[in-house]
């Protein structure tokens, strides 16, 4: 695991980010924001349960006069394991409370119930090969996840959370997961964004065990709910802090139209599934080709693109019909 990034930075007053390593080889890092709260903490996000992680973590609330017994909480964004399960690990040993978005219930039953069939969706989307070769990936890691997970404490819905020092307005953001959740501190300008908005790379969607019929749509309509509110300093979970949640928010629906756009058009040169219509478009910031990706992104590629071409059904664009079990999609 290579890692150039410790330490703690204070990026708002009373606010501090703690970055985290992370053993995968897209995302390096995870951010931990930890806010002054009295004499304790309140945690936004956790990290991943790994022994390099909580070291950091440790290391890092040390360095700002605090030990893990002074976290009196922690305030999750969404249930994917490099943000929930290093606060489930800390909770067994601190008695740490933990809040996580009541819309990620759904994914957390199958999860915790060893429900996880995500796998299926792969033959729906044209892609009974990469299921079969997938559900061998998620059997294999389905135990060791099961230990790592449990329920949180609190189902956090919408509303406004009164810390000792600062109100977070909690803010159901689905789309990344369907479950998300933001906290905004409108008075200092704040946006902590999970992987809602991210400042250099586009979130992937729906990517849960529980998936919603129309992930896509959700996620773009809470990116507009997100520019409803004021302009705020952007605190996302993986990348530096920047200045403008407009401005970000801007380019990624920017981003989805060029996508829907790009996804149209490969059906109208006559691509069927989501599978085929996966293979027709470039991927990642370098526009490889899907053939390039390994299982896990090829994976992530094809539920993107049934992502895209459902938005575009829903707006009319696209129908699509059950073939064999598969959904094929040809131009309305
Ligand atoms: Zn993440």
């Amino acid at each position: 695991m290579e890692w150039t990034e410790p330490g703690v930075f204070e990026v708002a007053p009373g606010v501090h980010r703690i970055p985290l390593p992370l053993p995968n080889d897209g995302l390096h890092t995870v951010n931990v924001y930890a806010l002054d709260d009295g004499d304790g903490l309140v945690l936004i996000d956790s990290g991943w349960a790994l022994e390099a992680g909580e070291t950091a973590l440790e290391t890092a609330l040390g360095a700002l006069g605090h030990g893990f017994e002074d976290v009196r909480r922690f305030l999750v964004t969404h249930v994917h394991r490099d943000h929930y399960t290093m606060a489930v690990a800390l909770r067994r040993r601190f008695g740490t409370k933990i809040a996580l978005g009541a819309g990620e219930q759904p994914s957390l039953d199958r999860i915790v119930g060893r429900r996880r069939d995500g796998f299926r969706d792969l033959a729906t989307w044209g892609a009974p090969h990469l299921a079969d070769r997938w559900r061998a990936v998620v059997e294999s890691v389905g135990e060791a996840e099961l230990r790592d997970y449990e329920e949180p404490d609190e189902w956090l819905h919408e509303s406004d959370l009164a810390l000792e020092k600062r109100v977070l307005r909690v803010l159901p953001t689905p789309g990344h997961t369907r479950g998300h959740v933001v906290f905004l501190d409108v008075e200092s300008s704040l946006l902590f964004s999970g992987d809602h908005v991210l400042p250099h790379i586009t979130p992937s969607i729906g990517f849960e065990p529980a998936r919603p019929a129309l992930p896509l749509g959700d996620y773009l309509d809470s990116l507009r709910l997100v520019r409803d509110y004021p302009d705020l300093r952007l605190l996302p979970a993986h990348g530096p802090v920047t200045e403008s949640s407009h401005a970000r928010v801007d380019e990624l629906l920017a981003h989805h139209e060029d996508r829907l756009t790009a996804t149209l058009d490969a059906v109208r040169a006559g691509t069927g599934t989501a599978f085929e219509t996966a293979r027709k478009l470039g991927w990642t910031r370098r526009h490889r080709t899907f053939a390039e990706l390994d299982l896990f992104n090829q994976v992530l590629a094809t539920g993107e693109t049934a992502a895209h071409l459902d938005v575009l059904v829903h707006r009319g664009l696209l129908t699509s019909e059950v073939d064999d079990g598969a959904v094929r999609y040809s131009v309305s």
